[in-house]
């Protein structure tokens, strides 16, 4: 991304009829995890109620450019939204409804066991909230502890009981290539998904990033090496295939009809805006990340930074994240898109990996295979040709 600039991208987007998808970020947690480097710390009821004001005039200046579009999906993300009031949930709701229907969309909130109340979910599934996704990452009470989580395997549990017995469309968080992780810590989530019949879960690989307290002890973690980490992946995907959760993507795993509209909207580049800070956009070709400071926020000192992508940009991003899907790249769509011929442009990767069967041609798409699963990182670079 480009240098932060205080022009606004508003500034550059059209009133056209669009689809579009919102994400709202709530950078508030009851605590801090030992691996996390999302921009998210606690605050105090000043903070939050300066937090949604600020909040309510950044969803206004874009109320013009909202009016005019079709809204697919929100997203309520973090930081932990069940760690604020919901009640402030749901007038950011009622707010963006007053300026633009949201009836029909698919809307999600993320929320800790710890912290999900009935309240919470009455008030937010009052104000239109649709679907659940409950960061759970681990049942193993140790690995709970290393990854500084403030719940425990008994309130995923809670949890679990009570968004199903709602019935409410819920998603669930584990993580994957956690130090000392077993194949039994991954049995434990096959058995919590079919137990409360959970219809979405994404196992996500543990990154461990540079100035997080899990960086600076991981020279004493266990970590696992490539093969049992790979060897943990394949037992989840496989059990939930068992269980009827299809792979969709890389992470991903729902019921069929159950897969999340949001997500789905980013891996195809569709137009999406973020609200509150980094939270991101993505409006045609241009993609901005909003300041990364919550004071600064609240006093209304928003800066961006912005990019406008280039044609190859966007062909790069396109062609990664259809990889990543089970439907794969399908060469009509991306000449429709970009105009160009896939199959020419790509001939030489397609080639090389068709015969290590790392990709598969099937029903006139390109997929990865179970093999090419394992490799994603490097099938992804060989077709950076452009
Ligand atoms: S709950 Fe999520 S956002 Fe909050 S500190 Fe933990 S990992 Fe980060």
């Amino acid at each position: 991304m480009n240098k932060p600039v205080t022009s606004r991208p508003r500034d550059f987007l059209s009133t056209r009829k669009q689809d579009l998808s919102l994400y709202i970020h709530i950078p508030f947690c009851t605590s801090k995890c030992s691996y996390c480097d999302f921009y998210s710390a606690p605050g105090d009821s000043a903070a939050v109620a300066g937090y949604f004001r600020a909040l309510r005039g950044e969803i206004d200046d874009y109320a013009d450019f909202l009016a005019t579009k079709d809204i697919v999906s929100v997203f309520i993300g973090g930081g932990t939204p069940s760690a604020v009031p919901p009640s402030y949930l749901r007038d950011v709701l009622c707010h963006i409804e007053s300026i633009t229907p949201l009836t029909g969309a698919e809307i999600t909130t993320e929320a800790n066991p710890n912290s999900l109340t009935s309240a919470f979910v009455d008030t937010v599934t009052e104000a239109g909230v649709n679907r659940i996704s409950l960061g759970i990452q681990s049942l193993n009470p140790k690995l709970l502890r290393l990854l500084g989580r403030a719940h425990t395997a008994f309130d995923a549990h809670a949890a679990a009981e009570l968004v199903t017995s709602r019935g409410l469309n819920v998603s669930v968080d584990f993580m994957l290539g956690l130090p000392g992780q077993t194949p039994s810590d991954i049995d434990a989530t096959l058995d919590f998904v079919d137990r409360y019949d959970i219809p979405h879960v994404s196992y996500y690989s543990l990154i461990v990033e540079e100035g997080t307290p899990l960086y600076a002890m991981r020279d004493r973690l266990p970590f696992l090496d490539d093969e049992a980490d790979r060897a943990l992946y394949h037992r989840a995907s496989n059990g939930l295939c068992h269980m009827n959760r299809r792979s969709y993507e890389l992470s991903n795993f729902a019921k069929p009809g159950f897969e999340c509209r949001h997500n789905r909207r980013y891996w195809t580049l569709e137009n999406y805006l973020g609200f509150g800070p980094t939270a991101a956009g993505n409006i045609d070709s241009l993609r901005y990340k909003n300041t990364a400071s919550r004071e600064a926020y609240i006093k209304g000192e928003l800066t961006y930074e912005m990019e406008h992508l280039s044609t190859i940009d966007r062909i790069n991003e396109w062609l990664i994240l259809a990889l990543r899907t089970s439907e794969g790249i399908d060469p009509e769509a991306f000449a429709r898109r970009f105009g160009r011929n896939f199959d020419a442009v790509y001939a030489t990767p397609l080639a090389k990996h068709l015969k290590r069967r790392t990709i598969a041609e099937e029903h006139g798409r390109y997929v990865l295979t179970d093999l090419g699963k394992d490799l994603a990182n490097t099938v992804e670079l060989d077709f950076f040709t452009l």
